[in-house]
């Protein structure tokens, strides 16, 4: 069983004496701040000149400053800021002002895991993490119930680290829930997996390799796309709400039967070795290295595989589909990056569809010119990397940017639908 720390163990007096420094305001950061505040802690928003959310926070009632300014004058400073910036803002703004009895909190933990950020050792180094997105933790803390978060530590200069990192995920209202004990190593490395196998690269492959297979015996697009992406949601659901054996009693024995029997023919042991190697990638830091060399080089790659995704013939069926149910509005979601099917201008002459229009409108940019690759450093990527910030990145486009998790967190969509009691 892993370490779980609840309210009993937190003292939540050992920050209120401190002043707490937020970097950025937005899904993270506002619940982390607003719960901070209301748990009676200083707390200070560090954001850059010109930020949306300037106003927004002070309007809040918090006291908004530069990060310059919230690194120099808070003993705590968590960074909330999209993980491929963190690096920029660290080293620019943060670590002028890192001096011993600081404390560096992250709620992901790539940049200091493949060793983007490198503290110096006199500074405790923790992190805080939520198991969910912003408004979530707001909305659980406003109702007295908190979400579960993990703590871990990477430096423990002050011998008191975990305690105070403590008190800050019980200042949230995660210590009501629970929070469970992790490392550095284990967070950042089991979030790429689990996007990369299962979240994200997984599902839809799985998604897409079923959809060509029916469409390739001759079957027609439409009705594959409900059998085999529509339908996913209503399973997920279950699953999510009341584990497997709650969708199973809730399918017809015949599904049940085949989930038993055909499921482990598709999902063999060919692909366990195929996880075992994108796990082995994760773990020697060549995922990692590949990334942000694809980012020094503007992402030509990156780019040209979101255009072709875009194109797949399930994301042209199904914004036609996704029309006739506009109850699914994927456009109000608030923290789903939005996932309109950008697809290719119509040669119809008929008026599109409502849907398919919003999709168009909301089609990521085209790729920018990738510039020349930036010199590659000689030296290893992965301890020289430098993000750049980029307009087209911050765009409310799936991916890499604001609005999206950068190798990282995967957002959970905003379904706010109370906890529905198992029927057994
Ligand atoms: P968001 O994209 O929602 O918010 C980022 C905030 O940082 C925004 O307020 C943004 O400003 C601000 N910002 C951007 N650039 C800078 C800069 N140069 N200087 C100062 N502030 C800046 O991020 P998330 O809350 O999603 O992610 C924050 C961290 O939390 C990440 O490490 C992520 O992996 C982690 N995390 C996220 C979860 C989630 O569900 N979202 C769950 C668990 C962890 P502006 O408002 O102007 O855009
Ligand atoms: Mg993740």
């Amino acid at each position: 069983m892993p370490k779980i720390y609840y309210e009993n163990d937190a003292n939540i007096d050992l920050i209120r004496n401190k002043t707490i420094g937020i970097i950025g305001f937005g899904s993270q950061g506002h619940a982390h701040a607003l719960n901070l505040r209301d748990n009676g802690c200083n707390v200070m928003v560090g954001l850059y000149p010109g930020s949306k959310s300037w106003q927004q926070a002070q309007v809040a009632g918090l006291r908004v400053g530069t990060v310059e300014e919230v690194a120099r004058d808070a003993d705590i400073i968590m960074v909330l800021a999209p993980d491929q910036v963190q690096k920029q803002i660290y080293d620019e703004s943060i670590a002028p002002a890192m001096r011993s009895g600081k404390m560096l909190m992250f709620a992901h933990g790539f940049n200091i895991h493949y060793n983007q950020i490198q503290p110096p050792s006199e500074v405790d180094v923790t992190m805080i993490a939520p198991k969910a997105p912003g408004h979530k933790v707001r909305e659980n803390f406003v109702n007295g119930i908190g979400v579960p978060a993990i703590i871990a530590v990477h430096q423990n200069a002050s011998e008191n680290a975990k305690e105070i990192a403590l008190a800050y995920g019980a200042g949230i209202g995660s210590a009501k829930a629970g929070i469970i004990e992790t490392t550095f190593e284990e967070e950042t490395e089991t979030d790429l997996f689990g996007e990369q196998v299962v979240l994200c690269g997984g599902v839809t492959a799985l998604v897409k390799t079923a959809f060509e297979t029916l469409v390739q015996a001759g079957y027609q697009p439409e009705i594959a796309y409900f059998e085999c992406m529509h339908e996913l949601k209503l399973l997920v659901d279950m699953m999510h709400e009341g584990g497997m054996a709650y969708m199973r009693y809730s399918i017809s024995d015949t599904a049940e039967y085949g989930d038993y029997t055909r499921g482990p023919k598709v999902i063999d042991d060919h692909v366990r070795q195929n996880m075992k190697q994108v796990l082995a990638n994760i773990r020697n830091g060549s995922f990692a290295r590949e990334w942000i060399i694809e980012n020094q080089a503007g992402r030509p790659s990156f780019y040209a595989l979101r255009k072709q995704n875009a194109d797949h013939m399930i994301e042209k069926v199904g914004a036609t589909l996704r029309a006739m149910m506009p109850w699914l509005k994927p456009g109000n979601k608030q923290q789903a990056a939005p996932a309109p099917a950008p697809v290719a201008s119509s040669t119809s002459a008929e008026p599109l569809p409502t849907d398919l229009q919003r999709a168009i409108s909301q089609t990521p940019p085209p790729p920018p010119p990738s510039p020349p690759p930036s010199t590659p450093s000689s030296s290893d990527p992965v301890t020289s990397w430098r993000p750049q910030r980029r307009d087209s990145d911050t765009g409310p486009t799936p991916g890499y940017g604001a609005g999206s998790g950068f190798p990282g967190t995967i957002k959970d969509d905003n379904r706010n639908d109370p906890p529905r009691e198992s029927s057994f």
